[in-house]
């Protein structure tokens, strides 16, 4: 089975469609989406729709939560504070319901998947080094653990001596465990603006990364027209 495995698509249109495009060209059998399908972009009813009619294997994300009112916005900083009221003003009712329904966690055949920590999934920590990756570790049983979060990709394993993975390309060893951060479809923060996703073939055990280019201009284009903060839209451009 080739899962695709996408999060916080933070409602951009545009990098949505070009990555579920390159999953389809890349014949993934199913997606999974890891939650912020809103926040900070201009398309939450649009991705929203997608995400639903895609895929049934959907956890829900911080930007979510607050969306619906599930989360206090006084957690956010002042920019995706704006961001989470514009979204939620906008939202339709059925796409209310839809972020209300999603679960917190997922577990699919040997991968367990969160949004942000499988230790405490609504309570939006960070895993952000090796260190806090250690710390989760024992809160799943699954061989890996997909997170998002942070919008920068990166992996963790940890057996007897804990590894630190930057490789775009993992190959899975057996009997090690892994906590692996897919990056983010909408707003990418490792300095690379290109839409991230990973794709996960447990046939072959492979895990890999995939950077696809989208209409950013579009995306800003809309932004601005929504007024929505301008440093939100200007970070696109860069990926940080
Ligand atoms: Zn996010």
């Amino acid at each position: 089975m080739k899962f695709a495995i996408i999060s916080d698509i933070h409602s951009n249109l545009a990098a949505l469609q070009s990555v579920l495009k390159r999953a389809e060209e890349l014949k993934c059998d199913d997606i999974v989406c890891l939650g912020d399908i809103v926040g900070y972009g201009p398309y939450p009813n649009e991705c929203c729709k997608i995400v639903q009619e895609t895929t049934k294997l959907t956890v829900v994300g911080n930007h979510d939560h607050a969306s619906i009112g599930y989360t206090d916005i006084d957690y956010f900083n002042k920019f995706a504070k704006e961001a989470i009221i514009w979204t939620s003003q906008v939202l339709n009712e059925n796409n209310k319901e839809y972020l209300k329904s999603l679960p917190s966690f997922l577990r699919i055949e040997n991968i367990f998947c969160v949004h942000a920590s499988p230790t405490t999934p609504l309570e939006w920590n960070y895993i952000i080094s090796l260190y806090d990756a250690i710390d989760n570790f024992n809160s799943f049983e699954e061989k890996i653990c997909f997170i998002g979060h942070s919008h920068v990709p990166v992996a963790y394993s940890y057996e007897e001596i804990p590894s630190y993975e930057t490789s775009e390309k993992i190959q899975l060893l057996d009997g090690f465990r892994y906590i692996i951060n897919v990056g983010s479809v909408g707003q990418p923060r490792d300095r690379n603006p290109n839409a991230c996703f990973g794709i996960y073939d447990n046939d072959l055990n492979l895990f890999q990364l995939q950077r696809v280019a989208y209409d950013i201009r579009a995306t800003q284009k809309a932004m601005r027209n929504a007024n929505l903060p301008e440093f939100l839209v200007e970070r696109l451009l860069f990926g940080r």
